[in-house]
Parts: C-alpha cells; structure tokens; sequence
C-alpha cells in the first residue's frame, strides 16, 4: 500500500536532511530540522491528550509556523482542521463545532474570537498555552500506525456554493496527489516554490506545502500576495516553481515593471481553482518565453488535481485545462447521467485516487454529491478528440437566455482580451421575456472604455445572443473571497435587485 502523508515526509527528510524546508522571512528551516519539530509537536499534542483521528483546528496566516503546525499535527495522527485567517468569528465557530475539534493551534491574535468551548495553543501566546510549548515537547518515539483509508485532513470548501462542507482528505488523497504534481511539476530537492496562496486551502495545502516537502525542495512563505513583494520574492529567492490563482497573474502583469524582474529560474508557473482568460496565459508567454505555464483543474473534493495540462502543451490549447490527472478518471454526463460522446457537453464526473471519500458528518450531502466513486463536480465540460478537457462553466453559471446557453467563462475570455479590460464577470441577469440575460461586470484600466465599443468588440467575435445585453463598469477590482475567488453571487444579487 502506498506510505501514509507522514511516512512520506519522513523519507524527504531522510534524503534530503540540510536543504531549505522552510524559509520565512530570515527563518531558514531544513528538512531534518523540520522532522524534529513535527516529533516535538506531534509529541506535544499527544501529551495534551490528542490521540489518533482527533480534530485539531489549525487557524493560522502564512507563516512557517503552519507547516510545523500541520506536519506535527498529522504526525499525532490527528485530523488537521485549516482555518482562514480572513473567517470570521461565527464561520470559525461553524468550523470547529461542526467537526468537533478541540484544540486549536492559532496566531495570538486570533485566540479571542475562538469560541469558548475550544482548548487554543497560541503561536507567540502565553506561555502554559502556547505553541511554542509544543515545539518544546519531548518528541514522539511511539506515532500512531497510519492507513491510506484514514484521515489527514478536513477541508471545509470556501463556500461559493453554500453553506462550508468538510471534505475529508485521507492520507492516500494527499499521497497520490504529491505523486502527481512530482511527475508533472518535475519536482527535485533544487525546486524553491514560492507559496503566495492561502495555506489553509487545498492550492496552498498541497501544492503548497505537502508536494514540495515530499520532494524535498523548499517552500518560501509569503504571507499574503502582493504582486510587488511577489516578483521581488521569485527574484530573491531564485523561485523556480509557482502555483497562483489567475487573479494574482492578472495583477504581476498590470506591474509596470514586470519584465524588468530577473526571473530567469522560473520554469514552472502552474494556475488553477478558477478559469484562466486565455489572454492572461498569451501575455505571460510572450513575456517569459521560457516559462513552461501548466494549468490545473480540481476542487477541494479532488484533493486540488484532477486535469493537468502536460509540459509545453498549454500553448497550443490555451482554453483547456488538460488531460485527466494519472489515474483520474473523468466522465461527461448528460443530465440523465448517461456519459456523452467527446465534443459534446455536461457535467464531469470525476473518480481516482484523488477524490475524497466524502464530507464530515454530512451523509446527505455526501450521497447527493458521490455517487459510485464518483465525485459529481457541477462544472460542465467537453472533452476534445485528443482527449483535452474544456470547462466552460459552473451550472450554477451557466446563463439560459431564452433557451440559448450562454457561458460565463466564454464571454468573460473574450472580454478580458479587450486592452482596456483588467477583469470581467458575466452573471445572469432576471429577464421577464427570456428568463435571463447576460449582464458584464467590467473593471477597466482605461477610463475612457465605454458600453458602446466594449459591445462592438463583443459582436466581432461571439454569436448575438452571448453578447451582453447590460453593463456595469468600475474602476475598482471586482469582489472576490478569500481564496481569490470571483463572488459572483453578491453580483448575481446586484443585478436580481430592481434597480442592480
Ligand atoms: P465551493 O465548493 O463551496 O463552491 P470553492 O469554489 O472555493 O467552494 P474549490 O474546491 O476551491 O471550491 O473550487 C473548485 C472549483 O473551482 C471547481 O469545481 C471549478 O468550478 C473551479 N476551478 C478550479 N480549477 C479551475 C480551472 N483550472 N479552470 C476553471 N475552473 C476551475
């Protein structure tokens, strides 16, 4: 059977004991380092009364503290429970309560808005409750036997589509997973990956932190993204591989001095969690030529790959996502749940490895979402002839127009190559006649762009009825969640007002 997530980073270590882990700021971790802290908290928590599949909430920043903090954690063969930062304090009191932790390992700042009824050890905290007197513990000489079916990790979905879900990763989800980005990534211990996503989601979690660890490669922490502090980072840091969401592209690229950053060991810019404008990924390549720019699609429930573009592919299929992921298996079904023929569309299916066994203590929600080993994404694709996945939207996206479906994701690409456009959102709009019609949220870079040559350049290059019918230009960034997400529901609710 293949090692657990934990045995998997304890044989990094042993081949790769002094290279960088960690590196925060002027902390410098090594992988042996590393080890020697996950036994010491490990330790810790079991001397705090953790014991195997225990929940432990994990509500930190960016720091490397995490790390320890989630390798230690599941060393204890506990649960890790990754928090937001940015929740708020009634989402965290859901969180927690829902899964059941209680112990919670947070920044000092954030040990007052846990509820009450959690046990908190503080990063810089006092001490008798802090972290610090985890990392001080005597080491574990006895871990807990792990199984691939066991969970690792619970990871509550940003909530785009309702109310958080805990989906539950197991140690194989995470192991196959690092397997993965390893073979496509091409990942060696003289990788450096700057981690500019949440940690506390699963971008950040697995390509993150848990891929380049069990390569034993380096993991540079940056707190939160700044596209200045970014590319000064990757310079810096002679960053080799990234993983980012199209959003943080999209803000590199409006850097005035983008190309003038020396970002020659850059080799892989990996995107995924939301669709890429295909002009993004034109600019990029024409700017780093030797960047090689690898899409990913997947979902909490995937354990983050279920697609990847393979190497140098990307250019010649900019709108695709990729092939399925080793061992994924994907299906497009019609609303009957009968797979359709490659060209045509409808919802993936996806099964493999990757796939979580379910959510936390949700049985309903689990048997309407899973069905026989089948993750149902509530994207809707198509598959090319070769064998390329192609999402054009979300169901819950997609817009009716009098019968005429109409992609979000479509309109909002060709939107995005319109020089003046920085980002774009295409949301249905109630239509007494049709049903819906298709309103563009458009921030713009040039001030001057208006309704009327935005709608023209629309009619050169999509059929009538996915041009939009109505416009609402800012000039701010349009509103988007913690883990750099679209909130197109608040603009769905904006246009559903009378007067939206
Ligand atoms: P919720 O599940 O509550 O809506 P969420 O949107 O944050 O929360 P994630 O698991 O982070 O959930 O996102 C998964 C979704 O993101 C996918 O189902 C898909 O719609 C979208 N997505 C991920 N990668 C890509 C990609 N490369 N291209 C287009 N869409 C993508």
């Amino acid at each position: 059977r293949p090692p657990d997530a934990d045995a998997m980073l304890r044989t990094a270590a042993v081949a790769s004991p002094q290279g960088d882990a960690v590196v925060d700021g002027k902390i410098r971790i090594s992988h042996a380092e590393l080890d020697g802290m996950s036994d010491a908290v490990a330790g810790g928590l079991m001397s705090r009364g953790v014991s195997k599949g225990d929940r432990v909430g994990l509500l930190a920043r960016n720091r490397w503290q995490f790390v320890v903090a989630l390798t230690g954690i599941v060393r204890a063969g506990a649960i890790a429970v990754p928090l937001s930062v940015r929740a708020s304090a009634r989402e965290i009191e859901f969180i927690l309560g829902d899964c059941g932790a209680g112990l919670t390992i947070c920044d000092a700042e954030k040990a007052e808005i846990l509820p009450d009824t959690v046990a908190r050890a503080a990063i810089d905290g006092p001490a008798g409750s802090s972290f610090e007197d985890l990392l001080a513990a005597a080491p574990t000489t006895t871990p807990p036997d792990l199984r691939e079916e066991d969970v690792a990790v619970i990871l509550y979905t940003s909530g785009t589509t309702g109310t958080p879900k805990g989906a539950m990763l197991t140690h194989l989800n995470i192991v196959h997973s690092c397997l993965h980005y390893a073979h496509c990534f091409r990942l060696t211990a003289d990788d450096r990956l700057v981690m500019a996503v949440p940690a506390s989601h699963v971008t950040g979690l697995i390509v993150g932190i848990y891929a380049p660890l069990a390569a034993g490669a380096a993991i540079v922490v940056m707190e939160k993204f700044d596209a200045d502090e970014f590319l000064a980072l990757a310079t810096q840091e002679r960053m080799t591989v990234t993983m980012l969401v199209p959003a943080m592209y999209n803000l590199c690229l409006l850097r005035a001095d983008f190309a003038k950053h020396d970002l020659g060991a850059w080799r892989i810019g990996s995107f995924g969690g939301a669709p890429m404008p295909v002009a993004t990924i034109e600019r990029l390549a024409k700017l780093l030529p030797n960047l090689d720019l690898i899409q990913a699609y997947g979902s909490t429930e995937t354990t983050s790959p279920a697609t990847i573009m393979p190497p140098g592919g990307q250019a010649a299929a900019p709108a695709s996502v990729g092939a399925p992921a080793p061992c994924a298996d994907i299906r497009v079904m019609d609303a009957a749940g009968r797979e359709v023929a490659a060209g045509e569309s409808g919802e993936g299916w996806i099964g493999g490895p990757m796939v979580v066994p379910g959510y936390w203590s949700l049985s309903d929600k689990t048997a309407e979402s899973f069905h026989a080993g089948f993750w149902k994404s509530g994207d809707v694709g198509r598959f090319d002839e070769n064998g390329l996945l192609y999402i054009h939207d979300r169901l819950k996206d997609m817009i009716n127009r009098g019968g005429y479906k109409v992609y979000s994701a479509e309109v909002e690409n060709v939107l995005s190559f319109h020089p003046g456009v920085a980002e774009a959102a295409v949301v249905p709009r109630p239509d007494p006649v049709l049903g819906e019609k298709v309103h563009a949220f458009v921030h713009r870079s040039d001030p001057t762009l208006d309704e009327a040559a935005l709608k023209a350049f629309c009619c050169e290059r999509l059929s009538d009825y996915k041009v939009p019918d109505f416009f609402t230009f800012t000039s701010e960034p349009l509103p988007r969640n913690v883990n750099g997400k679209l909130m197109k529901q608040a603009l769905r609710d904006r246009v559903a007002e009378p007067n939206g």
